[in-house]
C-alpha cells in the first residue's frame, strides 16, 4: 500500500503477514493432499481475518470521517468497524436491516456494536434493499446527521477493499497450489485471486444460497483492478440451506474438527468452507501431491 497511514492503523499492530499454519488430518493425508490454515483470524483481536483486510483501505480513506456502513442482525463486518471506530477514535453508524429489530432487545452483536460507539439505525427491508440507490442512501445519511460521511457497501466490499484482499493472496505466493476461501459478498475471493502467482488457484466456497456469485465476484475484480484476474471458481454444494443457516451436521462437524486441531471453527463461513474440502478430498477432486491452504477468515462469536 503506498498511500500514508493517515488512519492510526500501524498502531493497531496487525499481525501482518499471518500465520500459516501444517495441520495432519487423515482425511486429506490419505489423498495425498497436504493442508494448509492460512490464520487470518489471527490478524488483529478485533478487527478479525478479512474484515482487516478489507476495512483498513476504507479506514485510511476515511481520513477521520464518519463512517456508515451496512448489515443484518449478526454481521460479523458491522461488529469489525463498530470495533475499529473505538480504538481508532472514528465515529460509526450501522444501518441495520429489519427495523423490527429496534423494538427488541439488541442481540449480542448489535449490543457489542452500541459498546463500541456504533450509533445504529435499523431500517425496514425494502429501504434496506434499495440503500444503493442516490436518493434513499441520501435519506439515510440526513437522517443519521452524517452527510459528509464515509460510505463502506454491505459486507465492506468495494474496490478499495478488493485491492486490500490481494495481498493475502500475495502472502501464499508458494506456499500452495489451490487456496480456498468461503465467499458472502466474494470481495475476499476477488482480491485473493488476483494476488496470487500464476499457476495457483482460488476456490470460493459460497456459504449463501443462490448461486449469483460469480458475476458478483466478476464485478468486484472489473471494479478493483479493470478485469478478471487470477484463476477462480466456485463450488455452490456448501452453502447448507443459506446464510446462518448451521444444521446438526454441518455443527457436528465443526465441533469435531475443533476437537481434531484446536482450532476455533466459526460456523456462518469457516465450517462451511472446511466441510466442503473435506467433501472435495474425498471426492478426489484435488491431484495426490496437492498443496491446499484454507483460509480462516474469522473466528466464532462472542
Ligand atoms: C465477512 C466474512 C467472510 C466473507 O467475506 P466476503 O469478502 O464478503 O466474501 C468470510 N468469512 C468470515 C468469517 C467473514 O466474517
Amino acid at each position: 500500500m503506498t498511500s500514508p497511514d493517515t488512519s492510526g492503523l500501524a498502531s493497531l499492530r496487525p499481525r501482518l503477514p499471518s500465520p500459516v499454519q501444517e495441520v495432519v488430518d487423515g482425511r486429506f493425508e490419505r489423498r495425498g493432499v497436504r493442508l494448509l490454515l492460512k490464520r487470518d483470524d489471527l490478524i488483529h483481536p478485533e478487527l478479525i481475518g478479512n474484515k482487516w483486510r478489507k476495512l483498513a483501505p476504507n479506514l485510511a480513506a476515511a481520513a477521520g470521517r464518519t463512517v456508515v456502513t451496512f448489515g443484518g442482525a449478526w454481521s460479523n463486518h458491522l461488529r469489525a468497524t463498530a470495533a475499529a471506530g473505538r480504538l481508532l477514535g472514528i465515529p460509526t453508524v450501522g444501518v441495520v436491516r429489519g427495523d423490527e429489530l429496534a423494538t427488541r432487545p439488541l442481540n449480542p452483536s448489535l449490543a457489542r456494536c452500541t459498546a463500541d460507539g456504533m450509533r445504529l439505525r435499523f431500517v425496514d427491508r425494502t429501504t434496506y434493499r434499495r440503500k444503493a440507490e442516490p436518493s434513499v442512501l441520501a435519506a439515510l445519511l440526513r437522517a443519521a446527521g452524517a452527510e459528509d460521511a464515509c460510505v463502506v457497501p454491505e459486507g465492506g466490499s468495494n474496490a478499495e477493499a478488493v485491492r486490500g484482499c490481494r495481498e493475502l493472496g500475495a502472502e501464499l505466493r508458494g506456499k500452495a497450489d489451490v487456496v480456498a476461501v468461503a465467499c458472502g459478498t466474494g470481495g475476499t475471493l476477488a482480491g485473493l485471486a488476483a494476488g496470487l502467482a500464476p499457476g495457483q488457484r482460488a476456490l470460493g466456497v459460497p456459504v449463501l444460497k443462490g448461486g449469483f456469485l460469480a458475476p458478483e465476484t466478476e464485478a468486484l475484480q472489473r471494479e478493483a483492478f479493470g478485469g478478471r484476474r487470477g484463476t477462480w471458481a466456485l463450488d455452490d454444494r456448501f452453502h447448507f440451506g443459506g446464510y446462518a443457516r448451521v444444521p446438526a451436521e454441518l455443527e457436528a462437524f465443526a465441533a469435531d474438527f475443533e476437537q481434531r486441531h484446536g482450532l476455533p471453527v466459526e460456523r456462518l463461513y469457516v465450517a462451511k468452507l472446511l466441510y466442503g474440502l473435506v467433501t472435495l478430498v474425498d471426492e478426489g477432486a484435488l491431484p495426490p501431491g496437492t498443496t491446499l491452504a484454507a483460509v480462516i477468515t474469522g473466528r466464532p462469536f462472542p
